[in-house]
């Protein structure tokens, strides 16, 4: 009897143990054999780019594929985002994945058959439209994974929300958008989702790598307007007014002395540029005002606060310093992308399995709306490489340009990094 149960408890473990490494090779034939149809998306959705809250077609393109693939889909979320739930078999948590669908007011100078010929009007200016950031790959890559998971279905310990969202550039001016709005119309409600994955095409990475980090990976990236007013007098006479001008250089001075001098930057990076500076009309004429505009980047929210003190702080009190007063505007933009340690930790076997090539990178400062909803719950977001292998890193172009290039090749990697991510996540609970 003893002999018999210790048999079939080996038999048992053999065969659980069979059973894991066989999923995992069905895992990977799976990228494998969507992969066609999943370039022949891409390239559709390259064709045919729609700027953000206004991606109606591509909405309908989504839906339609969603809903072929039997499951529930709600459309017209923050617009015309777009979402897919999929109940698997069998009892488990819910897992986010979200692909951003928005392209961009550049012209496309990229030489394949594929180009965008598409041409729009954005905030007045007529541009041509093209998927400049590679949204394109990532609304193919998660239709291609929705397609796979819906064939796995009955084996599913859990549900998969597929959140294809709108706008992850900026809504046009005066409207709402992106992950923030989809958050606000409760898109990680009912069913409350657990985790949530998203990932990123990366022109200057090369093909089959993946490149993380855990807690903030991209920054924080508010927008400053600083008005500094004086006194207006004659420009040979500066002693008869307050010169806003020279008020205002030493406020630049003060606000690089924040980063420089007063941030702990062995923590995390941080960035203060001032990008716009305005003020006067004429050589001998000291002006009344003048007005700065700039971004800050921070990587940590601790920091991100302080650093909005400092630059209150500093700005008013030089300009008090001579008579002058220092208007302070800071507005919050997208939060930090902050990859949860704990899931980066219990994740990262999985992306190993997707790419041999998996990279810690140093932070990134541009910013990503993905941070919306890492805000609410654990996520992790990263970056699979679209550099052919014959290109270098410095050779290629960046994105929002109009040479900007993916190699398709690279849409394999994650396709298998959001399959083996979601599975291993309902497997782990
Ligand atoms: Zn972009
Ligand atoms: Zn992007």
């Amino acid at each position: 009897m003893r002999k018999i149960s210790l048999l079939v408890l080996s038999i048992l473990l053999g065969f659980s143990a069979f059973s894991q490494k066989i999923k995992d090779a069905t895992v990977l034939k799976s990228a494998a054999s969507i992969e066609e149809k999943v370039i022949k998306w891409r390239r559709h959705f390259h064709e045919n780019p729609e700027l953000g809250n206004r991606e109606f077609k591509t909405a309908e393109k989504i839906a339609e594929h969603l809903k072929s693939l039997g499951m529930e889909v709600k459309t017209g979320i923050a617009y015309t985002g777009v979402v897919g739930i999929l109940k698997g078999g069998k009892p488990g948590p819910v897992v986010g994945l979200r692909a951003d669908i928005d392209a961009l007011p550049v012209t496309e100078r990229v030489d394949v058959p594929f180009a965008s010929k598409v041409k729009s009007e954005y905030n007045g200016i007529s541009s041509g439209i093209m998927h400049a950031c590679g949204h394109d790959t990532h609304i193919a890559i998660l239709m291609g994974v929705a397609e796979v998971l819906s064939g796995m279905k009955k084996d599913l310990k859990g549900t998969v929300k597929f959140i294809f969202q709108p706008a992850e550039e900026g809504a046009p001016q005066g409207e709402e958008g992106g992950a923030e709005l989809m958050v606000k119309e409760g898109v990680l409600k009912s069913p409350d989702v657990e985790a949530i994955f998203g990932l990123h095409i990366s022109a200057g990475t090369p093909v089959g790598q993946i490149n993380y980090k855990s807690e903030g990976i991209m920054a924080a990236a508010d927008r400053f307007v600083i008005k500094v007013k004086g006194k207006q007098t004659h420009g040979s006479r500066p002693w008869g007014g307050v010169d806003p001008i020279t008020v205002s250089s030493q406020i630049i001075t003060g606000l690089n002395n924040i980063v420089a001098r007063q941030t702990e930057l062995t923590k995390e990076a941080a960035v203060i540029s001032v990008g716009l500076i305005r003020g006067g009309i004429r050589n001998n004429i000291i002006p009344e005002e003048v007005e700065m505009i700039g971004t800050i980047r921070t990587l940590d929210t601790d920091m991100q606060n302080k650093v909005h003190d400092k630059i209150r702080l500093t700005a008013t009190k030089i300009a008090e310093s001579v008579g002058a007063t220092a208007e302070v505007d800071i507005q919050i933009g997208y939060p930090v992308t902050y990859n949860d340690p704990a899931l980066t930790a219990k994740m990262l076997p999985s992306l190993q399995k997707a790419s041999s090539s998996v990279v810690n990178i140093n932070p990134i400062t541009g910013a990503e709306d993905f941070s919306f909803y890492a805000k609410e719950v654990p996520g992790l977001y990263f970056f699979i490489g679209g550099l052919p292998a014959d290109v270098k890193p410095e050779d290629a172009s960046a994105h929002h340009t109009p040479d900007f290039y993916i190699d398709e090749s690279g849409m394999r990697t994650g396709v298998k990094a959001l399959l083996f991510l979601t599975l291993d996540y309902m497997n782990k609970k």
